[in-house]
């Protein structure tokens, strides 16, 4: 019997659909300073994300730190005609293999790194982002994402206070240590507003803040 060998082509279709969680086995390359925190991006515990293997949008279980898009675009910021990181990339995608994915699938989720995890315990920000997990928590997001029925008014009154409120709090911060932005989606992940967005909320800008309200549901969240 002829065992078939697949090899990676390095076509780059698995870098289009986004960048790789990091794990605890990629401390030692964050350690070296690879990826920068600044190409790094928060996905918080709730948020939605895209689930490539199965292809559906579902809440994080656990906070991940991915590395970031490229723009607005999803693909891997080290794509480029290739991985630039080749020799370094992180462990998910030393462990992809599309044809055979029982590796990678075994690690979706465990053994993720968190902010916490990558920052020292006496970082400025730390305080900051307990701070947001405390007053800002994605919790929630599912059984709107899951709902079939238009949001009530407190509850929408309720998540415009909050998002507006999230946009102060990370203004003043990335004002006061000027974070580029690149940094701030690390330490604070995407601004609350933008993540309502995904889940099917219209925000406005009104003259006393941030207006929120439902325009329906809006499958393509990642
Ligand atoms: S793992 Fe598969 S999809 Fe990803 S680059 Fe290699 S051949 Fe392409
Ligand atoms: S780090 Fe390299 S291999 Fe991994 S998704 Fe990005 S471009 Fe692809």
């Amino acid at each position: 019997m002829t065992e078939r060998v697949q090899s990676c082509r390095r076509c780059g279709t698995c870098c289009r659909q986004g960048g790789p969680a990091l794990h605890r086995g990629d401390l030692p390359l964050l350690a070296a300073g690879l990826p920068p925190l600044a190409d790094l991006i928060t996905v918080r515990r709730g948020e939605l994300v895209h689930h490539p293997l199965a292809n559906t949008v579902r809440p994080a279980e656990v906070e991940l730190v991915k590395i970031a898009g490229s723009g607005r675009q999803w693909t891997c910021r080290y794509y480029h005609d290739g991985c630039t990181i080749y020799d370094r990339r992180p462990l998910a995608c030393r462990l992809l293999k599309c044809w055979d994915t029982g590796d990678v699938e075994a690690l979706i989720e465990k053994d993720t790194l968190t902010r916490l995890d990558i920052l020292p315990g006496d970082h400025a920000l730390v305080p900051a982002i307990l701070f947001q997990e405390r007053e800002f928590p994605c919790e929630g997001f599912a059984e709107i994402h899951a709902g079939s029925e238009e949001p009530s008014q407190e509850l929408v009154a309720e998540l415009q206070g909050r998002a507006g409120a999230e946009l102060r709090f990370r203004s003043e911060l990335v004002a006061r240590h000027r974070l580029g932005l690149g940094e701030e989606l690390f330490y604070f992940g995407r601004p609350y507003f933008q993540l309502l967005q995904g889940l099917g909320f219209a925000v406005a800008e009104g003259p006393a803040g941030l207006v929120l309200s439902w325009r329906g549901r809006h499958r393509g969240a990642r």
